[in-house]
């Protein structure tokens, strides 16, 4: 058992508002250069009222630190066509630097097609395809923000994963893949086994983590039983379970019962208040390098 419970704990608060001083910091000494500020445009369709907090949430932040941003706000039944229109002038625009497209998109649009309209070099998301290829070859263009994050907040905490069991639960493109190709760098040399819901016995795997990221999307499946004392414990998920004593009759929990492993752990994220502001911090971080790589190359 950690004998002081508090300081296990691996504030996304804290660590996101120091990525965005540092991003904030960054910004005003590239403008004092004679540089416009960055530009971030993002493209929303629909109304689902978890994307439209996202994108507001990630405005606010760009505000904060000094990038300019526009939303593009489409109809749920835009065709995919004329999404594709939007995103090719935001291709072709100078004075836009990052491109971010909010998903999930509508059922009657494919994603992929989608992400791989956006010019690589301003796909602050990191999913086009070449940066994903970029991502794998061990030379990444901009790393996808989440599992960004979660380097950032274990380099910022001084955890080194070298050497570590690292168990990812979770295979999707944006969380559990892009993290496994990063933590087998040699800039981070984990053991890396990812896990998912055909994973036969999880727990014997999740037991010998050093470093366990929850990222299947479970309300609180990762018991204490299933965590190594003293691991180190990342939880992504994000999940609404009904509390009516809540004011919006639902609270959110990750995917770790956090009450339960965070004596066992030696340090672990919330939720929320992890992961989640850490991945919006490091968006911030990939637009200044989107304005970067456009002024290199203007
Ligand atoms: P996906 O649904 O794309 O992927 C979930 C993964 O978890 C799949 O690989 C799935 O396996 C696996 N899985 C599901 N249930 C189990 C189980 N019982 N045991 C083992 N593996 C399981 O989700 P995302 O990666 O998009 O998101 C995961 C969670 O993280 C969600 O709660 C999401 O809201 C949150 N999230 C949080 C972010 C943040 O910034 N904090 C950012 C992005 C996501 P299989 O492949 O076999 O189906």
């Amino acid at each position: 058992m950690t004998d002081d419970a508090s300081s296990s704990l691996l504030d996304g608060r804290a660590l996101a508002q120091a990525v965005r001083d540092d991003v904030r910091a960054d910004i005003q000494a590239w403008t004092d250069e004679g540089h416009r500020a960055p530009f971030l445009s993002a493209v929303l369709v629909g109304d689902n009222p978890a994307s439209l907090a996202y994108v507001r949430g990630k405005e606010k932040d760009a505000a904060e630190v000094g990038i300019d941003t526009n939303t593009y706000h489409l109809d749920a039944d835009t065709s995919q066509d004329a999404l594709l229109e939007r995103v090719h002038a935001l291709n072709a625009d100078d004075s836009v630097d990052g491109i971010l497209v909010q998903l999930p998109l509508p059922d009657h649009m494919d994603e992929h097609t989608v992400i791989d309209a956006v010019a690589p070099s301003k796909d602050v998301d990191g999913f086009h395809s070449e940066n994903l290829g970029r991502l794998l070859r061990g030379t990444p263009r901009y790393i996808p923000a989440t599992p960004f994050g979660i380097l950032e907040m274990l380099s910022r905490s001084e955890i080194d994963p070298e050497g570590m069991d690292a168990v990812i639960v979770g295979r999707s493109t944006i969380v559990g893949k892009p993290l496994a190709a990063l933590l087998l760098r040699r800039t981070a040399n984990a053991t890396v086994t990812v896990c998912h819901s055909r994973t036969r016995d999880l727990a014997a795997h999740t037991r010998r983590a050093d470093l366990l990221v929850a990222a299947a999307g479970q309300a609180a499946f990762i018991d204490a039983d299933m965590v190594k004392e003293g691991a180190v414990v990342i939880d992504v998920g994000i999940n609404r379970v009904d509390d009516p004593s809540a004011e919006r009759g639902y609270r959110l929990v990750g995917d770790v019962d956090f009450a339960e492993v965070r004596p066992k752990a030696a340090h672990i994220t919330p939720v929320p208040g992890g992961v989640g502001l850490m991945t919006r911090a490091m968006l911030l971080k990939n637009t200044l390098q989107a304005a970067r790589l456009h002024a290199a190359h203007a």
